[in-house]
């Protein structure tokens, strides 16, 4: 909620957006964080009717790949095993069970806040094998590294990571080469750029003439950011500009992206709905192979069919909305949840159903 001088902050940048926008303009929010301030705050409905907003792939559960989750399923079955996971990726369906299913038939999951409680669980379970599921784009990926180090340095022999990071800008790219989606700006998330900065972005507005900005997550800095790309759109002059300013530094935090850069390096990942993308995922360096889940249970990526009906795939690419589904508050909804759009707090489905977003 805006007070005072806020309001009228975003009653001013509103009237400029009204100002200054001429023509159709297609915006992407990449991260799931700001789909969900996005609906909460009714900022769509703030805009000018040419502008758009459209949902990206920027939801680390939405995004792990039905294959994956039954990798990480098939992983939580061994008698020796302790699975920690994020919360939201217990409930999501793989091709034939979920987590919570197997939780439920007596395997070990626990849901953790950080990477570094579960290295805690490594410690107490000394005769267990924990399982760390690393999920989440650069924002997450540095706690995880951190895990590794302090689990290297304590000598825990039987703490392993699986590793299925991803990271923003390969897909970003991948997504603008397939062509698939028009557009003219993206927001870009915040939360990861505090890790990565600025500078990673500048292929966007080199290569495909398409506008950048990095906002936070108040109303006041996605009307911002909305405003950068609309100007930027509007004078034909593409860059990367940052509207998070209190948070993001062009470089970066080059503290977490050591951190980060020590433990992991880049591979190919696979995406919900995109596909293998070469580039975009971060895996256990070679010398970090001990602690690698992947390596030590040889998980090896799987082709899953998709939960029947379910067009998630479609919306993380932004070319369908959670409207075109026809399963959308009918045989699914958060109780009942069809594909992980649904379960994730940051999911596009999650995000129409609780803050009512209709067609219009
Ligand atoms: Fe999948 Fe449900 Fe979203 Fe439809 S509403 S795309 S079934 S998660």
């Amino acid at each position: 909620m805006m007070i005072g001088e806020e309001r009228i902050l975003a009653k001013n940048l509103i009237q400029e957006i009204f100002r200054i926008s001429s023509k159709e303009i297609n915006l992407m929010e990449f991260c799931g964080g700001h789909t969900v301030a996005i609906l909460k705050q009714g900022i769509r409905q703030l805009l000018p009717g040419h502008v758009h907003l459209l949902s990206g792939p920027g939801c680390p559960v939405c995004v792990t790949a039905t294959g994956d989750i039954d990798n990480i399923i098939q992983l939580s079955g061994y008698r020796d095993v302790i699975t920690a996971t994020f919360g939201d990726l217990i409930r999501v369906p793989g091709s034939k069970s979920s987590l919570q299913k197997s939780r439920a038939e007596g395997n070990d999951i626990r849901v953790v806040y950080s990477a570094l409680e579960a290295l805690d669980i490594a410690r107490q379970n000394p005769g267990k094998r924990v399982v760390m599921v690393g999920i989440g784009f650069e924002t997450t990926a540095p706690t995880v590294a951190a895990s590794v180090l302090q689990a290297e340095r304590e000598g825990i022999k039987n703490y392993l990571v699986h590793s299925l990071h991803k990271l923003t800008p390969p897909v970003m790219k991948a997504l603008l080469d397939s062509g698939d989606v028009k557009l003219d700006g993206i927001i870009c998330p915040g939360h990861v750029s505090t890790v990565i900065g600025a500078r990673p972005y500048e292929f966007i507005p080199q290569n495909y003439g398409i506008a950048c900005a990095i906002t936070g997550f108040e109303p006041l800095d996605i009307l911002e950011g909305i405003h950068m790309l609309v100007r930027q759109i509007e004078s034909g002059t593409p860059t990367v500009e940052i509207a998070y300013r209190r948070a993001v530094r062009p470089e970066g935090n080059l503290k977490a992206l050591d951190l980060m850069n020590k433990v992991f390096t880049v591979g190919s990942a696979w995406w919900r709905g995109i596909g293998e993308v070469p580039g975009s995922g971060l895996k256990l360096r070679e010398e970090y192979r001990a602690f690698d889940a992947a390596t030590v249970f040889q998980l090896t990526p799987q082709d899953a069919a998709e939960p029947a009906g379910c067009l998630c795939g479609e919306i993380l690419r932004a070319v369908k909305t959670p409207l075109d589904c026809p399963l959308f508050r009918k045989k699914c909804n958060p109780e009942q949840p069809v594909g992980p759009c649904m379960v994730s707090a940051e999911g596009a489905c999650s995000a129409y159903y609780l803050y009512g977003e209709s067609d219009g």
